[in-house]
């Protein structure tokens, strides 16, 4: 057993939560990983022996709090969550599929909103523990094609600071990272034709200088570094060529 506290990433298969995973395995830290394409965590390039991997939906909130208790009977509370997971499907409000709302709102919000109620109320007990919300830029200003996203987004910034509002008497930190557009498996899963071509030239246009997601999981190890008495309320972090 490691003498460092556990973490747990969610959407750790793919983009910044693998970048985060890695980075704190290689600080020694024991995780806990969750996706639901698990064969992808166990491809990427950990030291396995203190990583937990479990196949969990985060909007699934008894598959998340069971991969949770689980880990932490083997390594103690968690001490930090990086609730990561999301999706982001692009279209305009005339043509989207309403369940491509529906995945996002469920994912992006309710996903995060689980995760926090899995830990906080140990935290709380123990008066310590860390979570970090992605977010996105996409949470506090608008981009075209972005509405339903916008929405799930902006609500993670609405959530994150009143649940960091609640809980700060306990000592409890509650940040948030926004970061602009980086090359992650995240465009893919766009079925509009049209929101992708326009999100890829858009990209071209920061030529080829997009965000790097290690970029993104040194910002959440930073946040978490920091000693338990002070709060990163928030990282906004985009590539210097990202004009919007
Ligand atoms: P990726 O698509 O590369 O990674 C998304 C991760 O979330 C995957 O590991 C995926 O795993 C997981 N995930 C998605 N849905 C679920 C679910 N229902 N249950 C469990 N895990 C799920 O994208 P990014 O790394 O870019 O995205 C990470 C976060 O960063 C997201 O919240 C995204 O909105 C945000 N973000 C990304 C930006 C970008 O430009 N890349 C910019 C700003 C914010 P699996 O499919 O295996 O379950």
């Amino acid at each position: 057993m490691s003498t460092k506290p556990l973490i747990v990433i969610t959407g750790a298969s793919s983009g910044f939560g693998a970048k985060t995973a890695q980075l704190f395995n290689s600080k020694g830290f024991p995780l806990l990983l969750l996706a639901r394409r698990t064969e992808k965590i166990k491809e990427l390039p950990l030291n396995f022996d203190n990583v937990l991997i479990e196949n969990v939906d985060v909007t699934n909130k008894e598959e998340l709090q069971k991969a949770i208790t689980k880990a932490e009977a083997i390594h103690g509370p968690t001490d930090l969550l990086v609730n990561n997971a999301g999706i982001m499907l692009l279209g305009n409000i005339l043509d989207q599929d309403e369940e491509e709302w529906q995945k996002m709102l469920q994912t992006n919000v309710i996903g995060v909103l689980n995760g926090m109620k899995a830990v906080l109320g140990h935290m709380i007990e123990r008066n310590h523990g860390t979570i970090i919300n992605v977010s996105s830029i996409a949470g506090f200003k608008a981009f075209l094609d972005h509405a339903a996203y916008a929405a799930s987004k902006f609500g993670v910034h609405g959530l994150t600071e009143t649940i960091r509002q609640e809980v700060a008497d306990s000592h409890v930190r509650v940040s948030l990272i926004s970061p602009g557009a980086a090359e992650t498996e995240l465009l893919t899963h766009v079925t509009n034709e049209q929101s992708f071509n326009d999100y890829v030239s858009w990209k071209e246009s920061m030529g080829g200088l997009t965000l790097d997601p290690q970029k993104v999981a040194e910002s959440i190890f930073f946040i978490y570094e920091m000693p338990q008495e002070v709060t990163i309320r928030e990282i906004s972090i985009a590539a210097t060529k990202q004009q919007a």
